[in-house]
């Protein structure tokens, strides 16, 4: 399915824009159970209609990408549909059991063993991932029109190498915490007039790490991450527009060795160029010709984009005798690329009629015979 006729996730899972959590859990659930292929047999599109929810569900409840959707639209999110039920779609029971967990209470619903995407093996516990990190380029108009290599410095973090990410000053002293037995959840029965209520928490012993630790790493004072400052190359594409975002997949925080890494956002800010202005891709320059040359006509010298050099330069251009005030003259081909597919804009030059301001007596006396 295109990005274009794609559906807005929060109406293809049924939700307001500040549905919570548990909103969309909900909602997910009832819909599967509805949608899903083995239920809804004499539906053709079946499966189609299952896959949008599924991807939506995967996008909403994640915070992470739920936020970067909010924020860019599909293009803030990569939802990678090759992977998705790779050798069929599981059965209903199997297919919520495997999101929601075995029991009601259960906090697990991670999609890390349904979604094949990043690796993730089936059933392999979730892996952690990287927080993403944004920033933004700027770039000249000849950048963005011609497209351009560009260095840009970012601060992220990394697993610290002193300690090998564990945060201790001896990685090989860490333990297991004894509490927990590792999983860093604990959990906790309480009686209520609706029976048992089983509740995860974090747990105290360890603050929800699994480790205990002796004695801390001196380099990243048990942070088990350090900063590090990193020059990512990248290449803008020609005919970029403004606010687009470049994603840099990889190039965001790493919190662990075995944790997957965020990914970098770039925001692309173009730099005004007087002599053109962009809409969709067409390019329109504005010019002045004098009152003459406007009513006899002549040649005139317009800015425009020469692609094969890569810069702008000047180009001649015939200006009909009689021509109006706001006349537009079109130049084929010479405007935006299109970042999909092939071919360019064009480029108008607009023309604006200067009307003198003042005239000599002798201009006075033509002007007057001219009026007849
Ligand atoms: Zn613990
Ligand atoms: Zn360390």
């Amino acid at each position: 399915m295109s990005r274009n006729n794609k559906r807005d996730y929060y109406s293809v899972l049924g939700v307001e824009k500040n549905a919570n959590e548990n909103d969309i859990k909900l909602a997910y659930r009832r819909l599967a159970r509805k949608l899903h292929p083995d239920l809804n047999k004499t539906d053709p599109k079946a499966k189609e209609k299952f896959i949008e929810l599924q991807e939506a569900y995967e996008v909403l409840s994640d915070a992470n990408k739920r936020s970067n959707y909010d924020r860019y639209g599909f293009s803030g999110v990569d939802v990678d549909m090759s992977s998705f039920f790779r050798g069929g779609i599981p059965g209903i029971d199997e297919l919520l059991k495997s999101i929601f967990g075995g029991g009601m209470f259960s906090n697990d619903f991670g999609f890390g063993s349904i979604f094949g995407s990043r690796g993730r093996a089936r059933s392999a516990p979730r892996r952690e991932v990287g927080q993403d990190i944004e920033d933004y380029v700027e770039i000249t108009f000849e950048e963005a029109m011609f497209g351009a290599k560009k260095d840009v410095v970012i601060q992220r973090y990394t697993p610290c190498d002193e300690c090998e990410g564990t945060g201790a000053e001896d990685p090989s002293s860490v333990k297991t915490c004894p509490q927990c037995e590792g999983s860093g959840r604990v959990r906790k029965m309480t009686q209520s007039g609706f029976g048992t209520i089983i509740r995860e928490a974090e747990c105290y012993t360890c603050n929800g790490t699994g480790k205990i630790i002796k004695k801390k790493c001196s380099v990243c004072n048990g942070r088990k991450v350090v900063a590090e400052t990193k020059t990512i190359h990248i290449n803008t594409p020609p005919g970029v527009e403004n606010g687009v975002h470049l994603k840099v997949q990889g190039a965001g925080h790493i919190p662990s060795s075995r944790a997957i890494p965020g990914d970098l956002y770039l925001g692309i800010r173009i730099e005004d160029n007087e002599q053109f202005f962009r809409r969709g891709n067409d390019l329109f320059t504005p010019i002045n010709i004098d009152i003459v040359t406007a009513i006899l006509g002549g040649e005139i010298k317009v800015p425009t984009l020469d692609y094969k050099n890569e810069k702008i330069t000047e180009k001649e251009l015939k200006i009909p005798s009689g021509t109006q005030h706001g006349t537009e003259f079109r130049i084929k081909n010479r405007g935006a690329s299109y970042l999909r597919g092939k071919g360019r804009g064009d480029q108008y030059i607009v023309v604006t009629v200067e009307i003198p301001k003042k005239v000599t007596e002798e201009q006075r006396k033509l002007l007057e015979k001219f009026k007849g």
